[in-house]
């Protein structure tokens, strides 16, 4: 049985050694979920939501044992950990609501009635990054417990001991056994098989753009339904009318928020060419003052990055030599660290500009106009989020409206919410989650009809 190490970003040390999943152990877990999946689906509807409901309460009472396992194993302050905890039993609570609202249509149609019904799947392979390990996991787990299906979860290698805990809190809440697998082995093994079992219905995904191209590829060939949520290069639009100063304290923390690791990264922000200097003077004291270092410490607003590959690839867009407008601090010493970093002398074009850093280095780009702030913006492969900031509503909508992005905000940096859709255009993926439109990717939809 060979294991691989745990580590904890900040300072390097181990902090757990675990057995390796194999592909043989993908096969018995899907065989378990199968054998679940009768039962499991033949569950009251109210009693699939007591058990949700229940497990919500756990893992809430659980909260900061789960907040501080996710703070050592990712490096992500400690204040950020609890609010995700809290997101994640959230999430369940959410959707323990689902099972009896999972409605059908009556459609008027000659010669009969007409019935649609919303059915599960059956066993569905979820697969998962590091940057948010439990909480990206629940906003799948969720949903497609609550609509009946059976889950095998595969967390990231770096990342895999909330979803370890998380197994054993559904135990205790009385899921019964083999509805909720859990697999912690590489991704190119265990994930793979997953792809390709053809006792999996489904795959949903939540990763790099690369991979998912690929798992894209590999159901193919049993036609899985599959779902992904991929990278992103998000534009915070600044336009001149805005309020400056709030614009300026919330687009460090929309690119330097978990060290850079977004998917929703603002990574680009671009500014209207007149409010350019002022905007510039106002973001930087908010960047040299982000307080970066022991995830442990309650003001602690930035940790490292998740390995030393991770700060290898980041250090590579910001060569020798770059000129840098703005850094930020960063520890020395054992752990990633990487001191916030905003670039100015970029052109829209460069590599800077266009590919996903997914660390703590925003580039400031200028642009004259609605028009011009619209093109930039969707001159990417990707559309994930964004954020437009101006006083002028009618604007606010027309550039929502232009954008090629799943999920704006206006006038603020946030980007998830538990009852609201969160997805991608173009490359940031296919499907949506949270809110009531996950539910449709967690289900087939059967049309009855009765003849009369
Ligand atoms: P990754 O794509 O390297 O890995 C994601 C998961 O896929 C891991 O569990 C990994 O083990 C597994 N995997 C790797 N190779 C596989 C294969 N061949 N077959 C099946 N599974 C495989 O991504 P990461 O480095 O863990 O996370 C960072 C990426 O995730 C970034 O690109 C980021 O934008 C993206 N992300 C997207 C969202 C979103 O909601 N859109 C959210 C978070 C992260």
């Amino acid at each position: 049985m060979s294991l691989f190490e745990v580590v904890d970003p900040a300072t390097e040390a181990v902090i757990e050694r675990l057995p390796s999943a194999t592909a043989d152990d993908a096969d018995a877990a899907v065989a378990r979920a199968a054998a679940a999946f009768e039962g499991w689906r033949a569950v009251a509807p109210a009693d699939r939501s007591r058990l949700l409901r229940r497990l919500a309460e756990r893992l809430d009472a659980e909260r900061e044992r789960l907040a501080q396992l996710e703070m050592r194993n990712t490096g992500k302050p400690i204040g950020d950990a609890r609010g995700e905890m809290g997101m994640v039993a959230d999430t369940f609570a959410y959707y323990a609501g689902a099972p009896e609202r999972l409605l059908g249509d009556t459609i008027p149609v000659a010669g009969g009635v007409d019935l649609t019904f919303r059915e599960p799947l059956g066993v569905v392979g979820l697969i998962v990054p590091w940057n948010f390990p439990l909480t990206i996991a629940s906003w799948k787990l969720a949903p497609a417990l609550a609509a009946g299906n059976t889950v095998v979860l595969k967390p990231a290698e770096l990342t895999p001991l909330t979803a370890l805990a998380f197994r054993t809190l559904a135990e205790e809440a009385g899921i019964p056994p083999g509805v909720v697998n859990v697999l912690a082995g590489p991704g190119r093994v265990v994930g793979r098989r997953l792809v390709e079992h053809p006792g999996v219905a489904k795959i949903a995904f939540t990763g790099s753009t690369e991979v998912g191209r690929g798992i894209m590829q590999g159901a193919a060939g049993t036609i899985k339904r599959v779902t992904l949520e991929l990278g992103g290069k998000s534009a915070n639009l600044v336009f001149a009318d805005a309020d400056l100063a709030a614009a300026a304290a919330a687009a460090p923390m929309a690119v330097f928020g978990n060290a850079g690791q977004d998917c929703c990264a603002r990574s680009r922000i671009l500014v209207e060419r007149p409010a350019m200097d002022e905007f510039l003077s106002l973001l930087e004291p908010e960047v040299t003052g982000l307080v970066v270092g022991d995830p442990a410490d309650e003001r602690t607003q930035m940790g490292p990055l998740i390995s030393a590959g991770q700060r290898e690839t980041v250090a590579s867009f910001v060569p020798e030599g770059t000129p840098v407008a703005i850094r930020g601090s960063a520890p020395q010493g054992k752990g990633w660290w990487y001191p916030p970093t905003v670039l100015t002398g970029v052109e829209p074009g460069d590599r800077a500009a266009t590919e996903e850093i997914f660390g703590p280095v925003a580039v400031v780009l200028g642009f004259d106009g609605e028009a011009e702030a619209v093109r930039l913006a969707n001159a990417s492969i990707y559309g994930l989020s964004g954020s437009i900031w101006t006083r002028d509503l009618g604007r606010a909508l027309r550039v929502a409206r232009a954008l090629e992005t799943g999920t704006l905000s206006v006038n603020s940096n946030t980007s998830v919410r538990v009852a609201t859709p969160f997805g991608g255009f173009k490359q940031s993926g296919v499907g949506r989650e949270l809110g009531p439109h996950a539910l449709d990717h967690y289900t087939e939809l059967k049309n009855v009809f009765i003849a009369t």
